[in-house]
């Protein structure tokens, strides 16, 4: 498997923030979020091609955390993703896949951390908009987010950037029929400034929608660094 990094640190966002785990983040992506704040595993993966044997040793020798959290990049779009969670699960490990639900793959897992990619994310500017045409045709796949909702436990994270965005999640919501509870709404931010400030009326949206606002700690405490 292509891995940019594994290592070990909290659960900064979702219904399991504050969680001990170690993060194995594949690199590549099929999207190209205009503020993608994993660059190095999107718009220029890096990274070392791992045998699985050598990436669960990694794992094991980590800190005796009992979370594993698969995140990218996409790691859906790893060819032994589903082998990877298999053996993960023989280990006993709580197993998170963190995903954009644009791929499916018969993973072993029990909690699917869906984040749907709204509008706000399509890099127009970026790159002179090369990627803007494919992202958009990608980022929404009826078909696989049905299937991954139906087939595990899920929770479904929004990426917020201006409180018009609302009016998209909650579109989105209604077509998917994605029950309330599972709902995550978190700012859009790539420093602890901006976090502050679009907390504040994101919150009030929260309130007012009656959704679960979800934390950002790998910004908020870190400031984004990588490997937090
Ligand atoms: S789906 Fe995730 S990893 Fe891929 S470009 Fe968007 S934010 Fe980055």
């Amino acid at each position: 498997m292509f891995i940019s990094e594994i290592f070990y640190s909290l659960q900064g966002e979702g219904r399991l923030a504050g969680t001990p785990s170690v993060f194995i983040r594949t690199s590549g992506c099929n999207l190209r979020c205009a503020w993608c704040d994993t660059p190095y595993a999107s718009w220029k993966p890096e990274g070392r091609h791992m045998p699985l044997g050598a990436i669960l040793s990694e794992v094991r020798r980590n800190w005796g955390a009992r979370h594993v959290v698969v995140t990218g990049g996409e790691p859906m779009i790893q060819e032994d993703v589903a082998l990877l969670t298999e053996r993960l699960k023989e280990d006993e490990f709580h197993i998170t896949i963190e995903t954009a639900g644009t791929v499916y793959q018969p993973v072993v897992c029990d909690l699917m951390s869906i984040s749907p990619k709204l509008s706000n994310s399509t890099p127009r500017r970026r790159e002179g908009g090369r990627w803007a045409a494919e992202h958009d045709r990608l980022r929404i796949q009826p078909g696989v987010l049905r299937r991954l909702m139906a087939d595990y436990d899920y929770q479904m994270k929004f990426v917020v950037g201006a409180p018009d965005d609302i009016a998209e999640v909650l579109a989105f919501i209604e077509e998917f029929g994605v029950e309330r509870g599972r709902v995550l709404l978190m700012a859009q931010a790539s420093t602890q400034q901006e976090l502050f400030e679009r907390n504040y009326w994101l919150a009030d949206i929260c309130k007012f929608h009656y959704f679960r606002m979800s934390v950002r700690m790998q910004i908020d405490i870190w400031g984004g660094e990588r490997g937090t």
